[in-house]
């Protein structure tokens, strides 16, 4: 169901000031004959030092280990700590969302280099709060984003402290502790995948996933700013943490897979320039390709899901031509 074995070098084309080298990659975990090798290249550079995954899963042994109030604190609701889980939140969303924003569109830090659409923020756009992209997008994922996510680990924080939600440590399970590391990404885009495929349904879509979806040329804060339905849905894997045994640095670190990893996720940039050649991937170019042809890649390069249920775009002119038909049909229903 590919288009074709054309292979196209990373660069510039008529749609794009950036494209990685196209087909899209996925994830050759599943390829049958089985390509090893091909496959621990991916796993090294997608898992270990200076991958996102490796930031999230320290930020969250950190947070854990020196700024999570006392368990015995979080037994009853009270103003104190939940307000401070909402604050630290907030910080680390406009952290990350504002820290990528400004280097890469406020100080424009590498140009055009490595940016994949050629649009910027949308300005003058009436679909927009303010007809400004920029801070609608801000607005939507402080004030429903931030707030839904907060929401979520008030419950489960609750859950540790009160004993409903199953604790292990990495001394009682260690294989367990290190596995889910693995899984838990697994099993994100998973609940993703099948989330977003509902949220396109027209009639949720039109309600619901529209307002993330005004962000055609996306933008770091273009991640998160959804309507406050979707980030229920879209956050609401945390609640996996009340039944499926884990310790409080797997809930923090999905936590951050999920809301923080939607600012580079979004970045509209492949690639962070720092310095002379250090280059640190961040933005997808399988989600780009979703915000401009809509009914394609629901999920991630991460998980093959759109390859097994038939909603893959490469990125060629020939699934462009598909995903336009599928979305005719889709439409006319
Ligand atoms: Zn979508
Ligand atoms: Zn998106």
């Amino acid at each position: 169901m590919s288009a074709g074995d054309e292979q196209l070098k990373a660069g510039t084309s008529k749609e794009w000031n950036w494209h990685p080298d196209l087909p899209v990659a996925v994830t050759p975990l599943f390829s049958w004959p089985p390509r090893p090798i091909a496959t621990l290249r991916w796993f090294v550079t997608n898992w270990l030092p200076i991958t996102e995954y490796l930031i999230y899963a320290l930020m969250a042994w950190a947070v854990w280990a020196w700024v999570v109030p006392p368990l015995e604190q979080m037994q009853h609701l009270s103003w104190g700590w939940v307000s401070q889980l909402w604050a630290r939140n907030l910080i680390l969303m406009t952290f990350f969302a504002q820290g990528l924003h400004l280097w890469l569109y406020g100080w424009k830090k590498q140009g055009d280099d490595f940016k994949f659409d050629r649009r910027g923020l949308a300005k003058n756009a009436r679909v927009f709060l303010w007809n400004d992209q920029y801070w609608d997008n801000v607005t939507y994922a402080l004030l429903s984003g931030v707030t839904v996510w907060t929401f979520y680990d008030v419950i489960v924080w609750m859950g540790y402290a009160n004993g409903w939600a199953p604790m292990i440590t990495f001394n009682s399970n260690p294989i367990w502790f290190l596995a889910l590391f693995l899984l838990l990404p697994v099993l994100q885009s998973f609940h993703f995948y099948w989330l977003h495929r509902v949220l396109h349904v027209p009639w949720i879509y039109k309600r619901v996933h529209a307002v993330h979806h005004r962000s055609v040329s996306v933008a770091p804060w273009s991640g998160f700013s959804m309507h406050p339905v979707e980030h229920v849905g879209y956050m609401s894997l945390l609640l996996i943490f009340l039944v499926l045994p884990a310790h409080p640095t797997h809930f923090l670190f999905i936590g951050y897979s999920l809301a923080l990893a939607s600012a580079t996720s979004h970045a509209g940039f492949e690639k962070l320039v720092l310095g002379d050649k250090a280059h640190l991937k961040v933005g997808s170019f399988h989600h780009q390709l979703h915000h401009r042809y809509f009914e394609c890649n629901y999920g991630g390069p991460e998980m093959p899901w759109d390859n097994w249920f038939g909603s893959f775009h490469d990125g060629s002119p020939e699934a462009t031509e598909r995903v336009r038909e599928t979305k005719r049909h889709m439409h006319s229903k």
